[in-house]
């Protein structure tokens, strides 16, 4: 069976992540900040990690530590970082497979020393500070000044190699020149202190980068943890409005085969409940209009609303567990049972369609273009 002919299917331009990767290291490294390649968004895709290292990423990073120890055994040797505060059962295999973990607890970290001194191995932890996200992170700058100076200072096996913080994640706070100067000041306070300077202060993700485009970022952040720029590069060009025309946001495109055409009407009929998912959702009665239905659905990629129909007069009107409507009225398409839609999509798309095993994946490589091309 061609498994190419098989859908839904994911199709990973390995060209394109290649092409995003090397263009944000390069503009990253001007500002001398290097680049943790976030992996969780693909689910670890071992072809997609091979792009990022090969990019030039200094490290791997992932907040599963499933997906680095299966890098790890796979042969991949690339420095990596957990970026989840690891769980207690977590602690013997991250001092096993992990290099640097982000830590706002010093009952864990204390762990993490014990664990070390069993293994005889030393271990690089970088605290995190909470600028107003108010996810992870220390919430009272002296807090984590001390528990610097408590690792720097009574612990053998634990190195302390830097701070960092998240933004954009819980709270949905913009990073600024203002709150990562703030995080440089704890940084220069703690290297003040300690007598040597810290190996990385560390900026956040995606939602950074606009500080570096805009030359905005603070020169003592040298490190960023980039998932979806790397990977999607769809969200700086759509949300935050960037020309970026040596990125790309259609590395990954989902395909998906038209089940039914019907013309129905768009507002339903009978007494009204609940949906497939027990939301009580709203119509918009828009007279009798020409549907498709697609064989895929939220299992494969939870949200509709941040798929991109590819062609157009295309509009998503709604989906259930295995099925997707679309709007084909307007389309100049002459759609049939059988024939292929695509999709472009948002990170939330990537990191539920690369895990499901209901959906195949088809990955482009430079090889095939180039023969493509020939
Ligand atoms: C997921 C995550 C990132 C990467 O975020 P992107 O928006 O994909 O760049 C960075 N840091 C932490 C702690 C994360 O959990």
């Amino acid at each position: 069976m061609d498994t190419t002919k098989c859908y839904p299917l994911l199709e990973i331009n390995l060209n394109k992540i290649s092409d995003n990767t090397k263009y944000l290291v390069d503009i990253c490294k001007e500002k001398g900040i290097n680049i943790a390649g976030v992996i969780k968004g693909v689910n670890a895709q071992p072809q997609i990690v091979d792009v990022l290292v090969e990019g030039g990423c200094k490290y791997l990073a992932s907040s599963r530590i499933e997906q680095l120890i299966g890098l790890k055994e796979k042969g991949i040797k690339k420095e990596n970082m957990l970026i989840r505060m690891p769980m207690r059962h977590e602690i013997k295999e991250a001092i096993q497979h992990i290099d640097i973990t982000l830590n706002s607890e010093v009952k864990t970290i204390n762990l993490l020393e014990k664990e070390c001194k069993k293994q005889n191995k030393e271990h690089k932890v970088i605290l995190m500070m909470d600028l107003g996200d108010l996810r992870e992170g220390f919430f009272n700058k002296d807090e984590l000044i001390d528990t610097a100076l408590y690792i720097e200072n009574n612990l053998k096996y634990i190195k302390l190699y830097g701070i960092g913080t998240n933004l954009s994640c819980y709270g949905s706070i913009k990073p600024s020149y203002e709150n990562l100067n703030y995080l440089c000041e704890i940084a220069g306070e703690i290297e003040y202190k300690i007598g040597r300077k810290l190996d990385i202060i560390s900026g956040g993700s995606t939602t950074t980068l606009p500080l570096v485009l805009d030359d905005k970022i603070p020169d003592k952040i040298n490190n960023l943890r980039i998932g979806e720029a790397l990977l999607v590069g769809r969200d700086l060009i759509d949300y935050w409005g960037y020309e970026l025309n040596k990125m790309h946001k259609d590395t990954m495109i989902l395909k998906a085969e038209i089940i039914e055409i019907k013309e129905k009407p768009t507002y339903p009929i009978g007494e009204m409940f609940l949906d497939a998912f027990g939301n009580k959702p709203t119509y918009e009665d828009k007279g009798i209009r020409k549907r498709a239905i697609l064989a895929v659905g939220k299992q494969d990629f939870v949200n509709d609303r941040d798929l991109v129909p590819l062609d157009e007069g295309i509009e998503i009107v709604g989906s259930s567990s295995d099925h997707l409507i679309v709007d084909i009225q307007n389309s100049q398409i002459n759609f049939q049972v059988g024939d292929i839609m695509s999709f472009g999509m948002f990170y939330s798309n990537t990191l539920y369609l690369t895990s499901s095993k209901y959906v195949n994946k088809y990955y482009i490589q430079l090889e095939e273009l180039e023969k493509e091309y020939a």
